[in-house]
């Protein structure tokens, strides 16, 4: 994928992402790494509501290919990994990205970023192009030689290619059948940027998918529906979604097709995920580099062979940010004050909300807060919950309006009733979306919030 770095005027595009960067910090989303350091470039850390929002990202992902299907299984490989796995793979020769320094200013571009051959920080002259490794190069144990130089995985896939044979022989799955796993991946960018989209550490979502040679073609397509619906069904607006297929020249020499999964970020379309018919490259390679064979034995066909391999590849730092994009809006609600204000509201799915129901008692008079919390501790044994009562209600609604709380509950005087009037033992609950309001008895919150939810 690549993307323009020559500077650009300020677009509305721009300036949402402002508003989304700002409101991801001020909200506890994603903050600066180290930044009290002056911060690090391009890594990110997520607070409070980012790391449960991308843990129901990897939790929906990982519910929808492996629990709600019975021909994957699941894994979990190491980052660090024999160096010779890099060599089979090709990317100790080729993962690399050609690189060119400004002569001027001294700063390092990815070529193929560039539109005009001239710096696009200062305009000054450039560099010859250098091929430059993306691969971080670290030392095992405390001699630092060549010989123990080992590497920071810059995918998850050669995890599972190299354990094919083991899952294969634990699970006896036969053709098709998959291996899934999430886990981080590390990538010296030489220009990373646009917020978390590319980052030299990530976390990846990946796929292998094994197939009989003839069966490739038609798995692959059926791959792709099925990851462009898995972002539909966790609210992406279809609008903002397309497969763009990898022109001959673009593609990767191992390849035969590869389809990109295109989200419309506020710069323009940029890659999501990646889906691509690997063919049999690397068991081959792996099986040559080893000595091992790898080869499934076909119990129909009476024959060995390697199978093709469709990969499914997700970012889930990019898919994070490409749901807090999309659900974030701005709409005209009601102030507590009397007329209508702006409000900021994360329109996630409920699947993906931080946040599914936030109990809120209307002041903090001890028995509204004695019943508000016995709600909230009931609650939160099946849903993740927040419990606030800090600040004016209207105030509480707009805070978890920004986190993308589908719920809230507020517990009020007619729930305990007064000195004169018996409390009616109902809460209400407020819609975020909506705003609508319903009246319900507390005894039956739970399955009317596990209705909602589901
Ligand atoms: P790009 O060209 O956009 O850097 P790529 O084509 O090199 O991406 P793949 O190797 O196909 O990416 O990796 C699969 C997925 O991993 C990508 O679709 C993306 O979601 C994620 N990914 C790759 N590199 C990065 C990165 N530097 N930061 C964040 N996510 C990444």
């Amino acid at each position: 994928m690549s993307q323009t770095k020559n500077k650009a005027k300020e677009t509305p595009g721009q300036e949402k992402m402002e508003k989304i960067i700002s409101l991801a910090k001020r909200r506890g989303f994603i903050f600066q790494s180290s930044e009290i350091y002056g911060g690090l470039n391009s890594c990110y850390d997520y607070g409070p509501m980012g790391v449960l929002l991308k843990n129901n990202v990897k939790a929906a992902w990982w519910k929808s290919v492996l629990q709600e299907r019975d021909d994957m299984a699941g894994m979990d490989s190491s980052i660090l990994m024999h160096p010779q796995v890099w060599v089979a793979s090709g990317h100790v020769a080729s993962f690399s990205d050609p690189m060119v320094d400004c002569k001027v200013c001294k700063k390092r571009f990815r070529q193929d970023d560039l539109v005009e051959q001239v710096c696009p920080e200062c305009g000054g002259e450039l560099t010859e192009a250098r091929q430059f490794n993306m691969m971080f190069k670290t030392f095992m144990g405390p001699v630092e030689d060549a010989a123990n130089v080992i590497y920071m995985r810059p995918e998850t896939a050669q995890g599972i290619f190299v354990n094919f044979k083991n899952v294969l022989t634990v699970t006896r799955k036969k053709l098709p059948f998959g291996i899934a796993q999430i886990g981080k991946a590390f990538r010296n960018e030489i220009t990373p940027g646009k917020f978390t989209f590319r980052t030299r550490e990530f976390e990846q979502m990946e796929i292998e998918y094994f197939v009989r040679k003839e069966d490739a073609e038609k798995c692959h397509q059926e791959w792709l529906e099925i990851r462009m619906n898995w972002y539909k069904s966790l609210g992406i607006t279809p609008e903002n979604l397309r497969l763009r297929q990898h022109r001959q020249d673009e593609l990767a020499h191992y390849a035969a097709a590869c389809y990109d999964i295109e989200y419309n970020f506020p710069w323009g379309w940029s890659e999501l995920e990646g889906i691509a018919n690997r063919r049999d490259y690397d068991l081959t390679c792996h099986e040559k580099e080893s000595g091992k064979d790898l080869k499934y034995f076909d119990e129909d066909l009476k024959e060995s062979f390697l199978p093709y391999v469709i990969e499914p590849s997700a970012g889930v730092d990019r898919s994070t940010l490409a749901f807090l994009i999309d659900a974030y809006s701005e709409d005209e609600a009601p102030s507590v004050k009397g007329g209508v204000e702006t409000r900021t509201v994360l329109r996630f799915s409920n699947a993906l909300a931080p946040i599914k129901v936030a109990i809120l008692p209307l002041s903090r008079k001890d028995r509204l807060i004695e019943v508000a919390e016995r709600i909230y501790k009931d609650l939160r044994r099946s849903f993740f919950c927040d419990f606030d009562d800090r600040g004016s209600i209207g105030k509480r609604y707009r805070r978890q309006d920004e986190v993308g709380t589908p719920f809230c509950v507020t517990v009020d005087f007619d729930t305990i009733g007064e000195e004169d009037k018996e409390g009616d033992n109902s809460v209400t609950i407020r819609f975020r979306d909506t705003l609508v309001q319903e009246r319900v008895p507390i005894e039956g919150l739970k399955v009317r919030l596990g209705e909602l939810l589901n």
